[in-house]
């Protein structure tokens, strides 16, 4: 009797790993057609340099125009392809498609905007990163002074050897580097100071709180700290509010981003936003 349980207990597990593993061949079998068919689309999230009051940057961000389930978050897709590996081929084109954008943006005059991608841990662990981002670069004629890559504190933290040298040649090439999420992961200084990041991105969990919470504003006001005595600049993500505005200002953060500043917007929405602010800023002078 035990023994049919046993085998009962078995085929029941089975049955379910075979179902969730059918089913993630389908997400993956669905995400490369969606890949081949251009469903694909990138927004962009400016970045306000607190001193100049200009925007400085934009932050490239994958969505998905699914045919029936509308536009879907990376969250919706993003840990899929990282798993499956699809991340690879998706991130090219994440990086074709922001260098394109980023050329014409900066022949249409927005000539000294900077494009943060976001790059997973997989990425940086297959051989064409390097040669791909040259061909692209030379392609765009783009300056790799404009461009950085945001990684997360957890995939910085895995001390991996190709991850390190291929950050060191890509620093070489002037591309920058900066910490995404930083305060969720655990980061270790002396491993951080070995590897070319200039930037700090602060999570916007600590942001959030910063007004309401006087115990948070000191923890993000630490944090800005702590990166300014290792000369990174800081920028803090998801500012919804003027008083997060204005606390981050004093506590010397360089940039935010953010709802405040603007959501992130498709290149055609993007581009009237830009226009307004080179017009306001026209003005104010
Ligand atoms: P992230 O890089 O930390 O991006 C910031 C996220 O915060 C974005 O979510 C953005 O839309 C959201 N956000 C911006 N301002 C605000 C705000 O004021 N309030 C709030 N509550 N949220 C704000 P999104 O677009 O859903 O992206 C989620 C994550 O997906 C990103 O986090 C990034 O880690 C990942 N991701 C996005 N695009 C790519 C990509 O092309 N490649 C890779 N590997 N990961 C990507
Ligand atoms: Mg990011
Ligand atoms: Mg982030
Ligand atoms: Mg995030």
């Amino acid at each position: 009797q035990a023994k049919a349980a046993q085998g009962c207990t078995w085929c029941f597990y089975d049955e379910q790993v075979s179902r969730s593993a059918r089913s993630l061949a389908d997400q993956e079998g669905e995400l490369r057609r969606a890949l081949r068919r251009g469903e694909l689309e990138l927004h962009y999230q400016p970045r306000l340099c607190l001193e100049s009051g200009r925007i400085v940057g934009l932050e490239a961000l994958v969505r998905w125009l699914h045919p029936e389930r509308g536009l879907l978050g990376p969250d919706a897709f993003i840990p899929m392809a990282e798993e499956s590996g699809l991340i690879v081929p998706l991130g090219y084109w994440v990086i074709a498609r922001a260098l394109r954008d980023l050329q014409s943006l900066h022949e249409g005059g927005a000539d000294s905007l900077h494009m943060a991608i976001n790059l997973s841990f997989r990425q940086f662990q297959d051989s064409q990163l390097l040669p791909t981002l040259n061909r692209l670069i030379e392609e765009r004629g783009i300056d790799p002074h404009w461009l950085e890559f945001e990684l997360t504190e957890t995939a910085v933290m895995r001390r991996s050897e190709q991850v390190q040298s291929a950050m060191h040649a890509l620093g070489e090439l002037g591309v920058r580097f900066s910490l995404d999420d930083f305060g969720t992961g655990f980061s270790s200084f002396v491993h951080l100071s070995s590897l070319p990041i200039t930037l700090l991105k602060i999570d916007k969990s600590f942001v959030a709180g910063m007004a309401v919470r006087p115990g948070k504003s000191q923890l993000v006001q630490a944090m800005v700290g702590l990166a300014h005595n290792l000369d990174l600049d800081v920028v803090a993500e998801g500012v919804e509010t003027t008083e997060q505005l204005e606390l981050l200002r004093q506590f010397g953060a360089q940039q935010v981003q953010g709802y405040l500043v603007s959501q992130p917007l498709p290149l055609a929405e993007l581009l009237h936003f830009m226009s307004a602010e080179r017009l306001a800023a026209g003005l104010a002078h």
